[in-house]
């Protein structure tokens, strides 16, 4: 008796000990993995998040004009934030489930392994076939997702441009259709988020199954290894924990893919985006562009936005320091010109030179450096009046600044307030009127040293006599720069060197304003018509 019990009492305590070693090796493993996510989940994930962030910023910055006027700046917002926020999801998933699910599986499995080698090739199969069903389940729920998330922009978008336009909501009394608008765009978001959600739900569903017989088939054969004599009835109940365990991790794993392609697909927006190609780009080798006379040519330039012609073979010769208005009906294509010129947008034949330099083969910034545009209703940064007049002139002075005020008109009105120039002006500059900004715009060009100019009605929100005194302040700041002046109100391009009618993307009459009116053409048309008005 005394010797059948020896034996087996040593063979029990030796059994315990190696079940504690085993036991301690697998904290050990999971300690030391929770030790390195937790390192990397600290230090580099926001750091990442951050420059992931920047970088989507930066390439906003670098994106063409027409970008912008097809996107909702909630919308892009959304996805500039969609960008960090998914990768941080992605890496919470990857740091603090697939890495200790892993860890778990390749001990569980060197530990099965050594009682039973092929019970631990069936558990790692078992456990591959569940994780590659879910990543299949889950590479067509990513399609919904995607869709969902795009909606979901779509309605950030709306709730943007409706709190940017409540005056608008306010004032024409469309609270309700808003509100359905709104709706409408919700009830969309909702309804790909229950569609992918059901899906989800069906596959756990199909997957829990899947994933109890592959458990079954397993139990089975370590029974028959035990019916055999192969395993021992302990080896048997420690396969039976091992094998409880991990299936019962895995069948989880479900979830977690979930995170991470919902974490993709929030991303996967903003990456779209930053791999679109730029409708306007500059050349690799494009080159600085030196202004030295300000001769602008246009030659034989064709250009439409979408299928319609704007302008077709539009040539036009400035001189340098030549003062041109353009004139012509609401429609016409004179906007387009002053953009062009800017390359806003890229034009589909013909050529547009500065000093005979292509502007296609400039560098964008040089281009920009070059011409200063006053547009119609200009938009001003949430940031001081200071900062705003100094923008792209950071080195100006203060005497400088107050200088430039004090010719643009503004700096009566800026003195009024309490703050003065530290006054922030809300965004976009809502808290001035449209004439306050025009004149703060007129302040930054004076400032800027571009030898061109292009006012695009850059007086119409003016009374009369702010008008007829920024007059005499634009007449200096005009001097010595060539110039361009969009103005529908006559009176005030009287003085021009050359007038340009245009009509239809087409030059219909060049001349002074006395050799226009002397003309029975289009100019003269415009003019009794605005003379009549003020009769
Ligand atoms: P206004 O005197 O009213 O400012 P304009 O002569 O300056 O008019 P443009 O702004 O140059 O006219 O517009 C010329 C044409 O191009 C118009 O028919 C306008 O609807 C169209 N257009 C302008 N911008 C775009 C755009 N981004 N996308 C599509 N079409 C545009």
């Amino acid at each position: 008796m005394t010797s059948l019990q020896l034996p087996l009492a040593t063979s029990t305590q030796q059994t315990l000990t190696y079940q504690l070693l085993l036991l301690f090796l697998l904290m050990f493993a999971t300690w030391g993995i929770w030790r390195c996510s937790g390192y990397l989940a600290s230090h580099v994930q926001p750091r990442v998040a951050a420059d992931l962030e920047q970088s989507a910023f930066d390439n906003l910055l670098t994106k063409s004009h027409r970008f912008f006027l097809d996107q909702f700046a909630g919308g892009l917002v959304r996805k500039v934030r969609g960008l960090s926020g998914g990768f941080v999801a992605v890496c919470d998933h990857v740091f603090w489930r697939i890495t200790p699910l892993t860890a778990s599986l390749i001990v569980i499995a060197i530990i099965v392994g050594m009682r039973s080698l092929w019970i631990s090739i069936g558990i790692v199969l078992g456990v591959t076939f569940i994780v590659a069903l879910n990543i299949a389940i889950f590479y067509t729920r990513r399609m919904y997702e995607l869709q969902r998330a795009q909606k979901d922009s779509e309605a950030t978008g709306i709730l943007a441009d409706t709190i940017s336009n409540n005056l608008n909501v306010k004032l024409f009394a469309t609270h309700h259709q808003e509100s359905e608008r709104f709706h409408v765009a919700l009830a969309e978001k909702t309804r790909l988020a229950i569609f992918t959600w059901r899906f989800g739900e069906k596959s756990y569903f199909h997957i829990n199954i899947i994933n109890v017989a592959i458990e079954i088939v397993v139990m089975l054969y370590a029974f028959h290894l035990w019916q055999q004599g192969i395993l021992s009835l302990g080896d048997f109940v420690l396969i039976q924990t091992y094998l409880f365990s991990i299936f019962s991790k895995f069948f989880d794993t479900a979830k977690v893919i979930r995170g991470i392609y919902t974490g993709l697909a929030e991303a996967q927006e903003m990456v779209d985006i930053m791999n679109m190609p730029e409708e306007v780009q500059e050349k690799a080798a494009a080159n600085e562009l030196t202004v030295k006379k300000g001769d602008i040519t246009f030659s034989h330039v064709d250009f439409h936005y979408q299928q319609e012609k704007i302008l077709h073979d539009f040539s036009l010769r400035i001189h340098s320091k030549e003062k041109i208005a353009l004139v012509g009906p609401s429609g016409a294509g004179k906007s387009t010109i002053m953009k062009l010129l800017l390359r806003l947008y890229d034009i589909q034949g013909g050529s547009i030179c500065i000093d005979d330099q292509p502007i296609e083969q400039a560098t964008l910034n040089s281009l920009w450096r070059n011409a200063a545009l006053v547009p119609q209703d200009p938009i001003l940064f949430h940031r001081t009046l200071r900062e705003n007049i100094c923008y792209g002139n950071p080195n100006t002075s203060e005497s400088e600044m107050i200088e430039a005020t004090k010719k643009a008109h503004c700096h009566t009105f800026i003195d009024k307030l309490p703050a003065k120039y530290d006054t922030y002006v809300g965004e976009r500059g809502v808290k001035l009127s449209g004439g306050e900004r025009q004149r703060i715009a007129i302040a930054r060009a004076i400032l800027s040293k571009a030898p061109i100019l292009l006012l695009d009605e850059a007086t119409s929100s003016l009374d009369s006599e702010s008008e007829s005194l920024i007059q005499a302040a634009l007449k200096e700041l005009m001097k010595n720069k060539t110039t361009i002046v969009i103005a529908h109100r006559l009176s005030t391009i009287m003085q021009m060197d050359r007038i340009v009618v245009i009509d239809g993307g087409k030059i219909v009459d060049i001349g002074t304003h006395d050799e226009l009116l002397a003309k029975d053409g289009l100019y003269r048309k415009l003019w009794t018509i605005q003379a009549g008005g003020f009769r």
